[in-house]
């Protein structure tokens, strides 16, 4: 493992495949119990439609991290996990049981074979952006929520929550 500095890191989650939901929430938890790592905060749970993907809603949340490891090391223990909850990739942009994607690390800009960050399409994605917005409000401008509000998404109630309540 690297001796760098901690970090405060941005996780996108996503899976639409399965039980969805029951998929992210242990990610969060396993990206919890990652080596140097834990979780700051989870957003909520959001339901999205799939964008440059194909099969049913997605279940999405966003992480944020503080971690010891390098951005690469994260990346290698996201995918690590990504692998562990069975993705397969029969075909580019196929449904995936889970998809780990860092956003943002720090202050990090990088662009090199297997790694940019901020991640190039965080802007674009309502399934980003809203659940960022929740845990890191001055990293997300109204202006640019305003920008995906086309995007169909709903955020869901939390895991035992009374629906009657809401
Ligand atoms: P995806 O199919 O969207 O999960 O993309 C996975 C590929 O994107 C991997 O080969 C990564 O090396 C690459 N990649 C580039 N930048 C990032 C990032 N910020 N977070 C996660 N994967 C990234």
């Amino acid at each position: 493992m690297g001796a760098s500095a901690e970090q405060t890191a941005y996780v996108a989650l996503g899976a639409n495949l399965g039980d969805a939901a029951a998929t992210v929430r242990q990610a969060l938890h396993a990206l919890d119990i990652l080596p140097h790592t834990h979780v700051l905060r989870a957003s909520a749970l959001y339901r999205s439609a799939p964008v440059d993907a194909s099969g049913p809603d997605f279940i999405n949340a966003v992480a944020e991290l503080r971690t010891g490891l390098s951005a690469h090391e994260l990346l290698a223990q996201l995918q690590r996990l990504e692998q562990q909850a069975g993705r397969e990739r029969p075909w580019r942009n196929a449904p995936r049981t889970l998809d780990l994607d860092i956003l943002l690390y720090g202050g990090l800009q990088l662009d090199d074979p297997v790694l940019t960050l901020p991640h190039p399409r965080m802007w674009e994605r309502a399934f980003v952006l809203r659940p960022l917005a929740d845990i890191a409000p001055t990293l997300v401008s109204a202006q640019q929520l305003q920008g995906v509000a086309q995007q169909r998404i709903t955020r869901l109630a939390p895991e035992g929550a009374d629906p009657r309540m809401d």
